[in-house]
This record gives C-alpha cells, structure tokens and sequence, in this order.
C-alpha cells in the first residue's frame, strides 16, 4: 500500500546493506497469482524479509507483499508509521484473516498501480493469524489504517488488487485511464 501524502518525504542517499528490488506494476501477471505457502524458515528467508522492508521504504510505501516484487509467496511486510514507530514493523508469513468486523470506506493507493487512488470498502477492524520469521505463529488485530493495510497486503497474497474491489464501472475507467498512461509511456 502506497502512504496517503503524495509529496513523498526526500530521502537521503544512506547507503543499505540490504538489497532493493524492482516493484512490478499492474497488469503484471505475478500479481493476479495467488502465491505459494513458506515453508521454510531460514536465514534467507529473514534477510528477504529485510529487503522487502528496504524495498517499502524506498517506493515510500507502508505495505508491500512479495509478489510485487515478483516472489510469489505469502509474505508481506507493512509499517503504517513508515519508520516513526520500531513497533509499528509487522512481518507477517502464511497470514490468514480469523475475524472481521465494521465497514470503512477509505482511499487506497498502491505501490503496484502508481498515481491511482480509489475509495475502497474494508472490514473497520480484523485479527490475523501469521508465522514470524522464525515460523512461530502469532496474532495481530488492527482498526482504521492498520487494518487496511492488513486486508490489502493480504489480498496481494490471494492475487486480488484494490482495484478489484472497485464497482465494474469504476474498475474500467481506471483500466482505461493506465492503458492511456501506458499508451503515452508514462506507467
Ligand atoms: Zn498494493
């Protein structure tokens, strides 16, 4: 999920001992593909997970799963303080959503669909059952942002985008509005 200010913050030119990878962009097929269970926990796996936050970081997102890095894999990383809080940093693995409640209707973005920002429906609150790193399975609930984060960030690893979220006619205008955006090689 991309953050809600569009004049993203300047990063300074730090250099990072982890690696930046390549966000994919609609309609790359990686995104469309539910993605494959971890089943191993490794040290790669936690380095991976380090670079997928670096990645977030660098696109000023506060949330990205794997496969929009091309991985498809059930992992996904979000930080809705976008570094301002160590604690906000979740990494969840094998994440499943175990109960919702509430509506909220919010503007999304999308580190995946640059530039586009749509009104989505989402559970106001939900708990999510995942494995660390370490495969150790754990709980988190979220409301307002956070569980907006969860539902998108989660719904990546099932090949579903927010944009599938929209009313038909809302989808295609946006469809047709990146198709003029790649036509005139802007996306
Ligand atoms: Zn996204």
């Amino acid at each position: 999920m991309s953050a809600k200010t569009t004049n993203p913050k300047t990063t300074t030119a730090t250099v990072t001992p982890h690696k930046i990878h390549e966000v994919v962009k609609y309609p790359d097929p990686v995104l469309a593909k539910p993605s494959e269970k971890v089943t191993e926990f490794t040290p790669e796996l936690a380095e991976f997970v380090e670079e997928m936050f670096e990645t977030m970081y660098a696109a000023q997102g506060i949330g990205l799963a794997a496969p929009q890095i091309a991985v498809s894999k059930q992992i996904t990383v979000i930080d809705v303080s976008f570094k301002e809080r160590p604690e906000d940093k979740i990494v969840l693995i094998n994440p499943e959503i175990i109960d919702r409640t509430g509506k909220q209707i919010e503007e999304e973005g999308c580190l995946s669909l640059p530039d586009i920002r749509e009104k989505v429906a989402r559970a106001s609150w939900v708990k999510v059952r995942a494995q660390n790193v370490k495969g150790e399975f754990f709980e988190v609930e979220g409301e307002e942002l956070l569980s907006r984060a969860l539902q998108h960030e989660i719904d990546h690893l099932h090949g579903i985008l927010f944009l599938d979220h929209l009313s038909l006619l809302k989808r295609d205008l946006v469809k047709r509005r990146i198709k003029k955006l790649q036509k005139n090689g802007e996306w």
